[in-house]
Order: C-alpha cells, then structure tokens, then sequence
C-alpha cells in the first residue's frame, strides 16, 4: 500500500514539475516568469510566503520583483542592500540557507537577528549562466515543518529553471525594448505588425495602425537642448505606454521620435479614441523641465485600419498611416487625422 502512494505522490510530483517547466520555459514576459517562479516554490515548499529578489548589478542591492503573502501574489517595492546580511552569505556559498524572518514585512526577508518564535526563511540562490548569482527566493516555515527529501531536490532543479528563465526573459527584453524609451524597438515592430496582419487573415476582426511624430521637435531640441528633447521623448513614451491596453496593444518607437501603435482588434473608431486621448495627454501633460521653462509640446498623428475582409500588406498599410500623418501636419499640427 505504502509503495503504492509513493508512486502515487512521484506521479504528481512529476506532472506539478513538467508543467512548471513549461509554463518557465515558454515565458519571455519577467513579471510573468517571477508568478511562476514563486507558484512553483510554493507548490514544492508547500509554504504560502514566499519572496522574489532579483540582484541589481549596478547599486548591488537585493530588488524585490514578486511576492506571496498567505498564498496571494502581491507586488511591492523593496531595495536591500546585500552586504553584511544573509543574502551575502548565500551568494558567497551558492548554497540555500535557513534563516530568521525579518518582522514587520509581511514577505520573507532572511535576517541574522533571531527573534523568538520566528519563522524560518529559507534563501535559495538563483544561479544563472557563468555561474554568477541573479537573485534569491525566499520561503517562510515553521521551525519543525519538514519538506519531503525529493521536493528539496526538486526546488534545487527549478530555481536553476527559474534563473534560466529570467536570464532568458532579460534578454528578450534587451532585444526588443528601446533603452531611452521603453517601448518596442523597430525590428519588432516589423515582426508584430506582420504577424497581426496574418492573425487578420485568419479570423475575424479588426487592427489599426497610429503614428504619432512630436511637432517641432528640432525646434524644442534647439532651444532647450538634446537633453531636454529626450526628457520629453522618454515621458510621452510613457504616456503611450500607460494609456494602451497592456499585454494587447504594442506601443512602439518606430524612428527617432516617431511612435507607432498596434492595435490587434481595434477598429476606426477606437482607434480615434485612444489617438486623440493620446494626443490630448500629451497636450496637457506638464513635462520635467532642465531649466526653469515649463515646456509645452503637441504631438500628430495618422491612422490606418483594416479588417478580415480588406487585408493588404504591412507596407500598404503603414504608408497610409504615415501619410494621414503627413495631412495631419499639413492641417496645423496637433491633431489626429485618419
Ligand atoms: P514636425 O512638426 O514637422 O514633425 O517638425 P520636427 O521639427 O519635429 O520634424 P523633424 O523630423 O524635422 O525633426 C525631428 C527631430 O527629432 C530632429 C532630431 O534631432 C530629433 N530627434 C530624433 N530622435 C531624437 C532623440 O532620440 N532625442 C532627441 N533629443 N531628439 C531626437
Ligand atoms: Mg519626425
Ligand atoms: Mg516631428
């Protein structure tokens, strides 16, 4: 009967595990893989607190990317420093240690200070390539509570997947985030606006294409420097950012400071919306200025849509846009034209 559950508890173990690795391994997204990599612990650790930090390499402080506290995720911010504390300890050892919980954070975070009654934390180190240390996981237990002797081995197997995982979704990001910008680069663009049009011509519905150019840049550029003019590129692209549907829509940087949106399922008239939304925000924005200036700035733009039924090819397509852009110019700027 015993060896009869025992096959049974490797069964799930092994099914929890192969479905971790897919879930890990398909995801570029770094907060998603932080879900899952803090799911997964818990699942193997049975804890229901657990902590995420990532090492920032330039101030080497320990950064808190996820968190659960009594089995729910939860996003914070928390900077550590690693010195003389027991990540430091982990780091040195690439081993887990167990340790005492900080009190007043609600998240484990390893502390020498023993406190009575204290939960243990356990920091594992998450091991990346060239085997350098990214960051640490943290799971909170009781002192007694033991965790079976595979799932121990198993919890070693997936933070390497986990640091695997996060080095994978960092490179992703390098390749196709904009440094100054934060949006997507041009050669994804390229790559996102085709792939939606062949989605288009498969099912049925709706994409539109915003351009949007800043109104005399070089003039602001000019006369209160490149700096300034990229304080304000950097604050509009947030703006694009934060107003688009997120995981949806892919705000990009399609030039210097020209931005394009794709809309996957957006028609003319939500396109208009979200434009002219867009384009107000911007006007009324007050932008962070060098000098003692406040600095005011408009932005243009042009749409294009398509549907199943009028599908043409990504160049067809952006040239309409770009050109609705160029009459939107041509009109006294400041204004959406499609
Ligand atoms: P218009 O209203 O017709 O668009 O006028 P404009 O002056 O914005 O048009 P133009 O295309 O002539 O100028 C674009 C300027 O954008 C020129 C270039 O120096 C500036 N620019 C492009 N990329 C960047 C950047 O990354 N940072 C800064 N500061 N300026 C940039
Ligand atoms: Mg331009
Ligand atoms: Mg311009």
């Amino acid at each position: 009967m015993a060896v009869k559950s025992d096959l049974y508890d490797i069964e799930i173990t092994l099914q929890t595990l192969k479905y971790a690795t897919r879930q890990l391994i398909a995801e570029l997204d770094m907060d998603r893989v932080v879900f899952h990599g803090i799911c997964t612990i818990a699942d193997f650790s049975t804890s229901r607190n657990l902590s995420l930090f990532l090492l920032d390499e330039e101030s080497r402080n320990a950064l808190l990317a996820g968190a659960m506290v009594n089995g729910n995720y939860i996003h914070d911010s928390l900077s550590l420093p690693v010195k003389n504390t027991p990540f430091e300890e982990v780091m040195k050892s690439k081993l887990a240690g167990n340790y005492h919980c900080q009190r007043k954070i609600n998240y484990p975070v390893p502390t020498f200070n023993i406190f009575s009654k204290s939960r243990v934390c356990t920091c594992l180190p998450l091991i990346g390539t060239s085997n350098k240390i990214i960051g640490f996981i943290n799971y909170e237990h009781l002192p007694k509570t033991k965790v079976p002797k595979n799932h121990t081995e198993i919890i070693t197997v997936v933070t390497t997947l986990i640091a695997t995982a996060i080095e994978n979704a960092r490179l992703f990001e390098l390749a196709t985030i904009d440094g100054l910008t934060g949006l997507y680069v041009r050669r994804y663009f390229d790559i996102r606006l085709r792939e939606e049009i062949t989605r288009l011509s498969r099912i049925d519905s709706n994409l539109a294409l915003i351009i949007f150019d800043i109104d005399h840049f070089k003039y602001i550029n000019d006369t209160y420097g490149h700096q300034q003019g990229d304080i304000i590129l950097k604050e509009l692209s947030k703006i694009l950012r934060t107003t688009v549907r997120k995981d949806i829509d892919i705000p990009c940087r399609y030039g210097g400071e020209e931005l394009a949106l794709i809309l996957p399922g957006t028609d003319l008239e939500g396109a208009i919306v979200l434009g002219e939304r867009i384009r107000k925000r911007c006007e009324q924005n007050t932008f962070s200025s060098i000098s003692d200036k406040d600095i005011s700035v408009t932005i243009s733009g042009g749409i294009a849509t398509m549907n199943s039924k009028s599908v043409i090819g990504k160049d067809e397509f952006f040239r309409i846009a770009d050109k609705k852009l160029y009459e939107a110019k041509q009109a006294g700027r400041n204004r959406i034209r499609f």
